[in-house]
């Protein structure tokens, strides 16, 4: 009933008043594409027909065997959806995490399947301090809700502060987040055997899942795979 008072509950990708915090209006569910199979086993990627379960796109069958062996999304980041991540990241509107969870944990049943743990992407220590707010813990937290895993935002440090990625070539995503993140020393005990999902906002390349599922590995994490909210779906040449 506050929270209402303090933020109306509006559609946050229209505006258009809605009848509770977080929901669409019929306008931005036709705009958000959210994501469903037929897609890429491996990294989620929409195919645009259905190619038979198991399916790799053309990156993933390239190089197969990822650090990261899932990655799944609940909606296409786009014009449209920007809004829904922005909100959260950068306004720190808490009202649409109910659904976030709900969405994640649907796009995500088979990364999900015999995990242990969630654990969200941690942020440099001093980005949190400015930011506040981790918003891959939150995620993880609302996805927690709809799951019944526990979140572990302890196991993964980010040691190095990386400059933002935005605009940096896959190349360039990787090479900013090499070496950028550590399993904590009093956590390495715990990691073997384990199966765990890592949360973020969104995928782009996949560089900062792939380099946080390696570290994870080497310390004898059984699996790792990830869930995000939104996924960057560049169109492929198909005469490449
Ligand atoms: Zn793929």
């Amino acid at each position: 009933m506050c929270a209402n008072l303090v933020w109306p509950p509006l559609c946050p990708v229209t505006g258009e008043p809605v009848s509770a915090p977080g929901e669409l209006s019929p306008q931005a569910w036709s705009e958000v594409r959210f994501l469903d199979a037929p897609w890429c086993a491996s990294c989620g990627r929409p195919f645009d027909y259905p190619i038979g379960k198991g399916a790799l796109c053309g990156a993933c069958a390239a190089h197969p065997d990822p650090p990261c062996s899932m990655t799944r999304a609940a909606f296409v980041y786009d014009e449209a959806s920007r809004k829904l991540v922005l909100m959260l990241k950068h306004a720190g509107r808490t009202d649409g995490l109910s659904v976030f969870g709900r969405w994640m944990a649907r796009a995500g049943a088979e990364a999900l399947a015999g995990a242990d743990a969630l654990i969200p992407i941690p942020l440099h220590p001093h980005r949190l301090r400015k930011r506040r707010f981790n918003q891959s813990f939150l995620l993880a937290r609302a996805l927690s809700r709809n799951t019944g895993l526990p979140v572990a935002p302890h196991i993964l440090e980010r040691t190095r502060a990386t400059p933002s990625q935005g605009g940096l070539s896959a190349k360039a995503r990787q090479r900013n987040v090499a070496g950028a993140f550590h399993v904590r020393e009093k956590q390495k005990p715990f990691l073997a055997g384990r199966r765990f999902v890592l949360v973020d906002d969104v995928h782009t390349t996949g560089a900062t899942l792939q380099a946080c599922a390696r570290v994870l590995k080497r310390g004898g994490a059984e699996d790792v795979t990830a869930i995000t909210l939104a996924r960057v779906v560049k169109a492929v040449d198909p005469l490449k």
